[in-house]
């Protein structure tokens, strides 16, 4: 079997995760980067060439699927329509609020092309939709919890850079134990939003900056963290830049519920990411996979992690899987 060709577009950290992922696995192979910035500053680690992304219109007939790995805020919701008309595309579109809206974009472009679209791969949204569909499905007279982290998340980080006064810092989502651990006795809590998750922030001041007026600036920011337990701590520019440069992150999907009054039931389901856009870019791969299977079987439009069998995901025989896996 001729190997799958992919290409990436957009070579941010996901797009470095894709190339990482590919060469992990033996049926994929990488036909080129492309990128909106110049590209012969841009030079990918395993030596594909790199492309002006206006490049992709000719070299249609040289890509199965095209990995989009553009930021979900400004460029896949332009990306991902406009690819699609032309490529079988992959996305990992996490703004979970707008995804209705992004699908409908993807799918009309996809059947007008007659390409195979697939949205909002990776693990949130991705690995854990598929388990909070599986909680809700199998034990329908329950409750489902996500619990995020501990794990660096941009917007927030982005947020407290934002604050006067700051030079730069990062801030990490961190699960609180108690409440997971209500959550795992079967007993349904009603958690609010502080008792779920807890705020941990490290912050380098600007020279002259009073402390107290930018911690005060953080804690009290709406929407991202005066509804949460926050701690702020001062650090310089060095012990950022060493203790802060990790990706790592990952989470929990919990799911308790009855089969009758006295009969409790508890699935979970767990990530600790060392590096959360290499594990995402290698759900990306494997839902290339299955893109590319469903278009060669004819299924045109967008889909989403939800539709996909297993199967479709793996690269062995439908005999070996059922051999060794079930
Ligand atoms: P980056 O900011 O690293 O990259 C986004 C884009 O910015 C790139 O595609 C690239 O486009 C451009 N870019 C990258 N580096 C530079 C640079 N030095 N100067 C100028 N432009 C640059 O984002 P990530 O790769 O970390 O994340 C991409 C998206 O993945 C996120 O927005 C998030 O939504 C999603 N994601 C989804 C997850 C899920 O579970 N579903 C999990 C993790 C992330 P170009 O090459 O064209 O310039």
């Amino acid at each position: 079997q001729a190997p799958v060709r992919l290409a990436i577009a957009g070579y941010g950290n996901l797009g470095r995760g894709v190339e990482q992922a590919v060469a992990k696995n033996p049926d994929m192979v990488l036909t080129g980067v492309y990128t909106r910035r110049d590209p012969a500053g841009v030079h990918p680690a395993s030596g594909v060439a790199s492309y002006p992304l206006s490049a992709l219109a000719q070299h249609r007939g040289k890509v199965d699927v095209l990995v989009l790995c553009g930021g979900s805020k400004d460029d896949l919701p332009e990306q991902t329509p406009e690819f699609a008309r032309h490529f079988n595309v992959v996305d990992s579109f996490d703004t979970h609020a707008r995804i209705p809206e992004h699908f409908a974009k993807v799918d009309a472009a996809a059947r007008a092309g007659a390409t195979t679209a697939l949205i909002s791969a990776g693990w949130d949204p991705g690995l854990f939709s598929i388990q909070r569909v599986m909680g809700d499905a199998l034990l329908p007279d329950g409750a489902t919890y996500t619990f995020w982290g501990k794990g660096l998340s941009q917007g927030h980080s982005d947020a407290i850079r934002h604050v006067p006064g700051v030079a730069g810092g990062v801030q990490y989502t961190i699960p609180v134990q108690e409440a997971m651990q209500r959550v795992r006795s079967g007993t349904r809590p009603d958690l609010a939003t502080r008792e779920k998750h807890r705020r941990e922030c490290f912050v380098v001041l600007k020279e002259g900056a009073d402390a107290e007026a930018v911690r005060q600036a953080i804690v009290s920011m709406p929407n991202y963290f005066s509804d949460y337990d926050t701690t702020v701590h001062f650090i310089s520019a060095q012990q950022l830049a060493a203790e802060h440069a990790g990706m790592g992150h990952g989470g929990f999907v919990i799911r308790s519920g009855n089969t009758s009054n006295q009969l409790k039931h508890v699935l979970e389901f767990s990530l600790q990411l060392d590096s959360n856009p290499e594990f995402t870019a290698s759900v990306l791969v494997a839902c290339a996979r299955a893109v590319h299977r469903l278009h060669q079987a004819g299924q045109h439009g967008c889909k989403t992690v939800l539709d996909l069998s297993p199967a479709l995901l793996s690269p062995r025989s439908g005999a070996e899987l059922r051999a060794d896996f079930l």
